[in-house]
């Protein structure tokens, strides 16, 4: 099947929804969606909208893909944590545009198939880890920005710890199916920001310390 023409509409659909970034547009124009899918789904992956990814979780919406991409601001010098690797197509786009990205998912089976998708892209700047993206990687930090695909009950300190001074953090913030809000944080000398951006709507981000094998 040839994308073509769906990728031209999304891209359209994005610019239109104030998406000017050249660097984020080009990237979301470069990476194919629809190896992030299953094969059932794969014709709709240039649609605007969020889809299943097995286990209960799913790709975010292009859209919330491309605004949270560009709130972070992220240049080719940054070193980036990622919350919730899930498909990895958040991660795809976000890899060509920093120096490192560190992302972390506690369910084993999506992220094996991440995997397989970060070695087939030869995105090589990607280092992935199995475990509990509630707490961060603290072997790593500091973080030049830090992005969290999955909404956290509340804001978790323990990932604002892990940003250098200036760094920024995207996250949604809210309770299952209650409204969510997608906040970014700016770690201030003494503190940090908070700026609300729009409502949104995320898996949870689970607060155990459980790896699962798959199935939840
Ligand atoms: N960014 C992904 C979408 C991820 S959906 C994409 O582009 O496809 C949210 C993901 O967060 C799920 O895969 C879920 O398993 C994972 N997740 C939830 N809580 C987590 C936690 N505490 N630590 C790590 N990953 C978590």
């Amino acid at each position: 099947m040839n994308y073509e023409a769906d990728k031209i509409r999304l891209i359209m659909t994005l610019r239109r929804e104030g998406i000017t970034d050249t660097r984020v547009l080009s990237a979301m124009e470069r990476v194919p969606r629809e190896m992030f899918l299953a094969p059932d789904l794969a014709d709709k992956a240039y649609d605007n909208v969020a889809l299943p990814i097995g286990h209960g979780q799913t790709i975010s919406q292009p859209m919330v893909v491309a605004a949270m991409t560009v709130k972070l601001d992220v240049d080719k010098r940054m070193k980036l944590l990622e919350i919730g690797t899930g498909s990895g197509y958040q991660t795809a786009i976000l890899a060509p545009l920093c120096r490192r990205i560190y992302t972390m998912e506690r369910n084993r089976n999506l992220m094996r198939e991440a995997e397989v998708r970060f070695k087939s892209l030869r995105l090589s700047n990607v280092v992935t880890w199995l475990g509990d993206g509630y707490r961060g990687w603290p072997e790593q930090a500091p973080f030049d920005g830090i992005i969290v695909t999955a909404a956290a009950p509340e804001l978790p300190m323990s990932l604002v710890e892990q940003l250098t001074v200036g760094g920024r953090m995207v996250i949604p913030i809210g309770a299952e199916g209650d409204d969510q809000e997608l906040v970014c944080i700016t770690r201030t000398d003494d503190g940090f920001e908070r700026e609300s951006m729009f409502a949104v709507r995320f898996v949870p981000l689970v607060t155990d310390r459980r790896i699962v094998a798959g199935g939840s």
